[in-house]
């Protein structure tokens, strides 16, 4: 159940790719426990990714990134890799694309040099606040604030469940103003700014809560046009939603190999698991879902990186089918894997943990349906 395989277009710089992060999961491998049971940043996990050179995918290469500007498939792949090895990891490198790809499509030039070659290195971590108490799936509630007064800008407000929050060096943060929705790019030292932990999850998430008590922030610090924030959300999400997919084909495959590997090993009714027909079923239609649902994502991805606004319902297509197709065969090998399919920390109970929360962030899949379902009757004429 490797990820070493090609897909739509990938070719021999995607399939080095593919030996680059393979070669950074197998490196991390013995922190990788550790790390995903961490709701802070495990310092030995950023070290093995900032030397990897990998978060370098996630800026244009005119500010210290590797490809001419972000590329979808390239993300895919590596999450691919590296949610096999750790959702640790994988929401590491993650973040600093979802965190700065506002930047990077809407900033000015001083804030791209300012910010973009620090994501780039690692030196800086990224963050992008959008949830709030009120506003999950349905961002138009945000309550928070941005007020222009004295020739500065002032945010006041709360956000609540924002990845990498009391670890980011700066939170690229959506609020109300009276020209509708703004994105400003606030540094997480900026005075009036605190952060406090989230509620752990099941699978522990560096997660955090975080307050702006009237935070002055010069007029330099907008994100692109006033009130027209959700153009960057929606061009964050259509590169990275299908990155999620991505990454929950790499925990489904991975959850399929110790299934695998279980089921050709142990012996009951004297002959191994798999020649049971009920485990095999359960294996064969694992593997099924995993095809599948990489068919999909890949196919996605590729589309993704013509046109990224163009492929974005494909995007979503891809994140419901994977993720969902990874809770079911994670459940499944669980099955398979009996007892041993339950003991907290394995390789497969963590999987079964960390499977859950991708069918709900960057967008629950019944909100994604919503959209797929309105994608679909518009295009009957
Ligand atoms: C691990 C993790 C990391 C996160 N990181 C970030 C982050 O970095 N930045 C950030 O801003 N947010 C982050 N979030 C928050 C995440 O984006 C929200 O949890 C998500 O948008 C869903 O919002 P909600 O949890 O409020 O659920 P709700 O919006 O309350 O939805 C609850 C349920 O109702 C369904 N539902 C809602 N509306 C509809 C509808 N119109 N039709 C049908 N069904 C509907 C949903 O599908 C879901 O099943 C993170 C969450 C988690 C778990």
């Amino acid at each position: 159940m490797n990820s070493g395989e090609k897909w739509f277009g990938m070719g021999a710089r995607e399939l080095a790719l593919q030996e680059e992060a393979q070669a950074l999961a197998t490196a991390v491998a013995d922190i990788a426990a550790e790390a995903d049971a961490l709701s802070v940043i495990h310092p030995g996990m950023r070290d093995a990714l900032q030397k990897s050179g990998l978060a370098a995918l996630m800026v244009p290469a005119a500010y210290g990134g590797r490809n001419d500007d972000v590329d979808p498939l390239a993300v895919c792949l590596v999450r691919e890799v590296l949610m096999q090895a750790s959702s640790h990891l994988d929401s590491m490198f993650a973040l600093q694309g979802i965190g700065s790809y506002a930047i990077t499509r809407g900033g000015t030039e001083e804030q791209k040099a300012r910010w973009l070659p620090q994501v780039a290195s690692l030196e800086t971590l990224a963050a992008l606040a959008l949830t709030e108490e009120q506003a999950g799936s349905d961002l138009k509630n945000v309550a928070t604030t941005l007020v222009e007064r004295d020739g500065s800008l002032v945010l006041t407000g709360a956000k609540s469940f924002i990845s990498n929050a009391g670890a980011a060096d700066f939170y690229v943060t959506l609020a109300k103003e009276e020209a509708g929705l703004s994105l400003v790019l606030v540094p997480a030292d900026a005075p009036g700014l605190a952060t406090a932990p989230s509620p752990e999850l099941i699978a522990p998430h560096v997660l955090g809560e975080i307050t702006f008590d009237a935070v002055e922030l010069p007029p330099s610090a907008r994100l692109g046009t006033p009130g027209k924030a959700m153009a960057l959300v929606l061009g964050t999400l259509a590169v990275f939603r299908v990155s999620v997919a991505g990454a929950a084909c790499g925990l489904a495959a991975g959850a399929l190999t110790e299934a695998g590997r279980h089921a050709r090993s142990r012996e009951q009714f004297g002959r191994p698991l798999l020649r049971h027909g009920p485990v095999a079923q359960l294996l064969a239609d694992s593997w099924i879902d995993v095809e599948m649902a990489r068919l999909l994502t890949y196919q996605a991805a590729a589309a993704a990186r013509e046109d990224a606004a163009a492929a974005l319902n494909r995007s979503s297509m891809a994140k419901v089918a994977a993720t969902e197709a990874a809770g079911r065969v994670v459940d499944r090998c669980v099955q398979v894997m009996g007892r041993w399919g339950l003991v907290a920390n394995s390789p497969i109970e963590r999987y079964y943990r960390q499977a859950r929360p991708m069918r709900l962030y960057e967008g629950a899949s019944e909100v994604l349906k919503l959209g797929i379902a309105r994608a679909l009757c518009d295009g009957l004429g």
